[in-house]
């Protein structure tokens, strides 16, 4: 017994990141499931979703409910339990908790706070998913949920036009026809699209299909917008084309003497190019 009368922790008390499955029930760590094995609390969206994690796994622990609504304020009595000794597991739905759930106020007030987090990691469906996409992974950019309006929906694609980096989305069953729709509309009937449906489950399937090709896919059959999403977009082609070769070599010459934004700046005036376009080219390039 510990000074305060309570039976001490097996772990340091810390705040634990624990990624869970996001389908197959195997993919969780051994790491993962000793920790939630050891801690004194496990704080989980849905405590009876998650229940039935821990219930396949036979582990039987206390259960704190963190939603995104209340998570502010029931993240401090959290983190008051963590400072008086106790152990805490964060786990979400499916996957990697923060992403694209609940747990960023959290952990940030944990670091403001002095508490130590650990991630503990493990699957999550962005990663899983571009692992087998066969688009460019080099570098992504993570979206994760379109807004639900359309015109807010059109608003972020609009903002995503010139994007070279593969572009990473999820998406509802219910929104995920209208979401290619628009996105034929607004980067081409051309750009290509991949679709990881189900992934680690049982009807797990890939698609990659041109936009406008996807979406007649996705009309053909009801089934073919059922399970979980990932949508996956292939970043725009540069034009380099549109740099005329001059310019980019005044760009590399300035480059070696100069930090890129100044090489950038000076090559615009020079060349009557823009600067916003050499930069970009610089990052990709130099
Ligand atoms: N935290 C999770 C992660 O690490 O991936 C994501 C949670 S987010 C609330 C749920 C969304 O993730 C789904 O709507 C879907 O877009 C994607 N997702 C989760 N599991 C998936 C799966 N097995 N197959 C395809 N997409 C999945």
């Amino acid at each position: 017994m510990s000074e305060n009368g309570q039976i001490p922790s097996l772990l340091p008390a810390k705040l634990y990141i624990v990624a869970t499955p996001i389908g197959n029930m195997s993919d969780i760590t051994y790491r993962a499931i000793e920790i939630l094995q050891q801690v004194d609390l496990v704080a989980a969206e849905d405590t009876r979703h998650s229940g039935k994690l821990l219930k396949y796994y036979q582990i039987k622990k206390p259960m704190f409910p963190l939603h995104d609504h209340n998570e502010r304020e029931r993240g401090k009595v959290l983190i008051e339990k963590i400072q008086s000794g106790q152990s805490v597991a964060l786990i979400s739905d499916a996957g990697t908790p923060l992403i694209s759930d609940p747990g960023y106020h959290l952990v940030n007030e944990c670091r403001e706070a002095g508490v130590d987090i650990v991630p503990i990691p493990g699957p999550s469906a962005v990663i899983t998913a571009l692992s087998a996409a066969g688009l460019p992974t080099d570098r992504f950019s993570f979206e994760g949920f379109l807004p639900a309006k359309e015109k807010g929906k059109q608003d972020k694609l609009k903002a995503l036009i010139e994007e070279t980096r593969t572009m990473v989305f999820y998406e509802s069953p219910r929104r995920v026809t209208d979401t290619v729709a628009q996105i034929v509309n607004i980067f081409g009937a051309d750009r290509k699209i991949v679709i990881a449906r189900e992934l680690t489950k049982t009807f797990e399937s890939f698609y990659a299909l041109p936009a406008s090709e996807m979406v007649d896919w996705l009309n053909q059959d009801t089934n073919h917008c059922r399970g979980e999403f990932v949508l996956m977009v292939a970043g725009a082609q540069k034009d380099e084309e549109s740099i005329p070769q001059v310019a980019l070599n005044t760009l590399a010459l300035l480059k070696e003497q100069l930090p890129l934004k100044k090489a950038a700046a000076l090559t615009a005036q020079i060349h009557d190019q823009k600067k916003n376009e050499l930069y970009k080219w610089g990052l990709d390039n130099l």
